[in-house]
């Protein structure tokens, strides 16, 4: 238990006051572009939970990593403030959204600076205030103005009984019932506010490609939502109803479109469900877009396939979307894998019309028809059965057909569809809309902005539609009685700009000061959740461009760098308030203090990826924190005298080897890699402590190494140390240690020792040697590293015939040819070590750890030393090994 360890109650108060006074999170509005840290701001539910530690921690390591290498670091926090959970707290504890919001933003502050997060916060800023939503009404004006905002008619959720619009929060259940009274939900069509996101479609996309420091998954998941696909539209006739207008990919297909489809929802299906009762409750009561199965109703019409002049017959179906495509659909059963499972289960033949292509296709020759009475076909091929286009490939086919067919002409869709911003709630921004009889919807001017929300009203429905007095206003265009619009805007509005806002963050007549954010855009290195992958992150990037395009913003993309953080989860699972497997931070830190909570999250795992919450791992954090402390007070109250000898040598050199390793990690956010250096770090100066007496500089430069390592993840703590450490000014704002290393030196040097300790264990414990009294470790011959460096470097067939050719290996005769037969049998493993130099060099320096670990003396042997039956066994980066028992 934490008893027993340090008091990191007081250690972690009393720096978060000095860093509070010394305002070393600040950022001065004239500092030059400085680097940009950003954790998506969270919902302020009043409750801290894991996710957010993480994500936060993330971004705070990442932001003092680099302030202490130098940077100028903007690193913000606000709240996103606006939402339904609000309302519905606000409800059941008779009060307000407002005051609720407000006390939970107080309760997080509290939590977030007993975090040791080092925001600036003079930047704060709540989505919920007059001062920020005023620019989410001047920007849906900008917009307006662009002629990027429409008003049309959309599906809205309608609960009967108490005649109002509900949001889809409020629905519940597969059933769709009002959370009120459990009518079930109708649907309406209601004007509602978009958003044309569509506009940008193909700039949403194509500049994905430019988004190197994205995660590929997110990317590829924007590529989705877009959903651009080329192809063809093309009109079908249907008797009386003249041409009806198609969307289809796959034009190469159309000789065997054995129906036709349309979306439950089209003008067509419409009209025929007024005099056909099948038609009407098939669309009425079994159409299901989102169901497993596809499902629809023969109308008894014909459509009219404009290349073969065959009548095929006309189906609603529930899996055509009107508004994707032209809500219309040529369906060909043999080539599309739903067009299929339609057509098993209305029993409509399945006709192919592409075949695989052969492997030594002439070219000329039709292929055999693939078997599709399972499943479709729907890769390209060649066209068979196609009448002249027969024994076409698919492109070429396309293309021809397209030209050909009189109708037809090329066309792009996606599945990107405008955004509709219309919330039927209380707890959002106004949207700055005055409804007169006479004008219609006018903008509220610039002047009259913002329209602030009115006093909180509890009703049923929607409560600024209740606020009658509220309601009531002028038409600022002709001056007669109107009415305000009384919806809301989707909170994704709020969060698609606020990045923006943080440059300048009480700017009293522009949403952001333009010159600044040319400056400090965009958002160097962005942190959230996978679950923003598309929307918010999406319409970020919209609103980017348009500020590029008609405010002058020097950036079109707001975020240089993504991290997805993974979850944290408790034994494989989710943590949930309705599982009850919620592990509270708050705990956490009160058991053992904010540090500890930190550093245990970014040593479990890479911040990708999820890991597993554990109790024990948490303590033994805690404790590595405990002894850290108690070793850098053993320093400074006794200091050593020790010699700089080879262990004070190997010692240096891994401080060296931590320290720019660390920080490559560091630079990669993989804090896990960097901490793990850091603790093997530690555990190296603990032991060189036991077993000398230390050379005083170096183990000192060991300390301040790891103290300033691990301050982004635990600041308090290295606060403390750094300061028994006596040296000035905070750490937050030290430098960051440099070390100039090779890399692959390390990593080699590293290894032959690990494999020189592994194979003395495995020595001793198949021998079963009790108490070893002397252990020999010899370096092999220099002609054996020749021999290994020509293997690696050789791309002969005769390996032992090349070594052969080299006179001084050729000479060592039977050992030269068992040697060369052992190279060539592991050749593709084989990779270069150190010289025989270095090998010597670095096995003197490490001998200390081998005699720790096996209380003997060790002798590290040179080949020339050494007798000729030893050194059969010693080879580059292994070392033979003779051990006295
Ligand atoms: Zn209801
Ligand atoms: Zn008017």
């Amino acid at each position: 238990m934490s008893d027993a360890g340090y008091d990191h109650a007081t250690v972690e108060r009393r720096w978060q006051e000095a860093w509070d006074e010394a305002d070393v999170y600040r950022t001065p509005d004239d500092v030059e572009d400085p680097t940009y840290v950003l954790g998506m701001y969270p919902y302020p539910s009043g409750k801290l939970h894991m996710g957010h530690v993480r994500n936060y921690t993330i971004t705070d390591a990442y932001a003092r990593y680099r302030r202490m290498r130098g940077d100028d670091v903007l690193h913000p926090m606000g709240w996103d403030a606006f939402g339904l959970p609000a309302e519905n707290a606000a409800k059941e504890r008779d009060t307000n959204p407002r005051d609720w919001t407000f006390d939970c933003i107080e309760t997080m502050t509290e939590q977030m600076e007993s975090m040791g997060f080092g925001y600036d916060w003079e930047r704060e800023i709540a989505t919920c205030t007059p001062e920020y939503y005023q620019w989410n009404q001047w920007l849906f004006e900008r917009f307006h103005e662009e002629g990027l905002v429409e008003r049309r008619d959309a599906e809205v959720n309608w609960c009967p009984h108490c005649e109002t619009v509900l949001a889809d929060e409020q629905v519940e259940g597969e059933a769709e019932l009002c959370w009120r009274c459990d009518t079930p939900v109708e649907q309406r069509e209601l004007e509602q506010w978009f958003l044309k996101i569509t506009e940008y479609a193909d700039e949403l996309l194509e500049a994905i490609d430019d988004l190197e420091g994205w995660p590929n998954s997110v990317r590829q998941m924007q590529r989705n939502w877009i959903g651009r696909q080329y192809g063809t539209e093309l009109d079908f006739e249907i008797g009386e109803y003249g041409p009806v207008e198609a969307f289809t990919t796959r034009v190469d297909t159309i000789h065997g479109a054995t129906f036709f489809a349309l979306a439950p929802d089209h003008p067509i299906s419409e009209e025929l469900a007024e005099e056909n009762g099948d038609v009407r409750h098939f669309i009425e009561e079994e159409a299901d877009p989102d169901g497993d199965e596809p499902n629809g109703v023969e109308t008894g019409l014909t459509a009219t396939n404009p290349v073969t002049g065959e009548e095929i017959p006309v189906y609603v179906a529930d899996f055509v979307l009107s508004d994707v495509g032209t809500g219309a659909l040529m369906a060909v059963p043999a080539h599309d894998e739903r067009d299929h499972a339609f057509a098993e289960k209305k029993g409509i033949e399945i006709r192919p019309v592409i075949a695989p292509e052969p492997d030594d296709w002439d070219g000329k020759t039709v292929p055999d028809a693939p078997d599709v009475s399972e499943e479709a076909y729907t890769d390209d091929g060649v066209l068979i059965d196609s009448g002249e286009y027969s024994s076409l490939e698919s492109e070429t086919a396309r293309e021809r057909l397209t030209e050909e067919i009189e109708s037809a002409e090329e066309a792009t869709q996606y599945q990107l569809r405008d955004w509709g911003i219309s919330r039927q709630r209380y707890w959002g921004t106004p949207i700055p809309v005055i409804h007169c009889d006479n004008c219609g919807p006018v903008t509220v001017p610039e002047e009259d902005l913002p329209v602030e929300l009115p006093e909180f009203i509890n009703t049923t429905g929607n409560p600024l539609d209740a606020a009658e007095e509220w309601k009531q206003t002028t038409c600022p265009d002709c001056g007669g009685e109107a009415v305000r619009e009384t919806d809301t805007m989707d909170t994704f509005v709020d969060s698609s700009w606020y990045f923006l806002r943080y440059v300048s963050p009480g700017l009293e007549d522009a949403p952001f000061d333009l010159e600044q954010a040319n400056d400090w855009m965009p958002v160097d290195q962005y942190v959230g959740g996978i679950e923003h992958a598309v929307m918010h992150l999406l319409y970020s990037r919209f609103f980017t461009k348009v500020l590029a395009d008609h405010e002058g913003l020097a950036h079109r993309e707001p975020f240089t760098n993504l991290l997805a953080q993974g979850m944290v989860q408790l034994e494989g699972e989710k943590m949930s308030k309705s599982k009850g497997n919620v592990v509270s931070p708050q705990r956490i830190v009160e058991e053992y203090g904010a540090d500890t909570a930190r550093l245990f999250m970014m040593q479990a795992a890479q911040p990708e990826r999820d890991f597993d919450w554990s109790e024990e791992g948490v303590q033994s954090t805690y404790a590595f924190l405990d002894r850290l402390k108690g070793m850098v007070e053993q320093y400074v109250t006794n200091e050593p005298d020790g010699d700089d000898d080879a262990v004070a040598s190997y010692v240096d050199a891994e401080i060296d080897a931590t320290i720019a390793i660390a920080s490559d990690e560091y630079d990669d956010l993989t804090f896990n890699k960097a901490l793990r250096e850091t603790q093997d770090l530690t555990r190296t100066l603990r032991q060189y402590a036991n077993h000398t007496e230390p050379n005083a500089e170096i183990y000192e430069r060991g300390l301040s190494a790891v103290v300033r390592l691990l301050s982004p993840v635990a600041p308090h703590i290295a606060e403390e140390l750094y300061d028994e450490l006596g040296s000035e000014g905070f750490v937050a704002e030290a430098e960051w240690p440099t070390a100039d290393v090779d890399r692959d030196y390390v990593s080699k040097r590293r290894r032959l020792v690990a494999n020189t300790r592994e194979d003395i264990r495995d020595i001793v414990e198949v021998a079963g040697i009790e108490d070893p009294q002397a252990i020999d470790v010899v370096v092999a011959p220099d002609w054996k590293y020749d021999a290994l460096e020509i293997a690696i470097e050789s791309d002969a067939d005769n390996l032992i015939g090349e070594l052969m050719g080299e006179p001084h290996i050729r000479e060592q005769g039977d050992a030269a040819a068992d040697y060369g037969q052992d190279l060539q049998a592991e050749r593709e493993a084989l990779s270069m070590t150190l010289g025989p130099d270095d090998e010597h060099a670095a096995l003197e320096s490490a001998a200390w750890l081998i005699e720790r670990e096996f209380d003997a003396p060790v002798r590290v042997v040179r080949a020339d030393e050494a007798d000729d039956d030893v050194l059969t066994n010693a080879e580059p980066g292994r070392p033979a090994i003779e051990i006295d028992d």
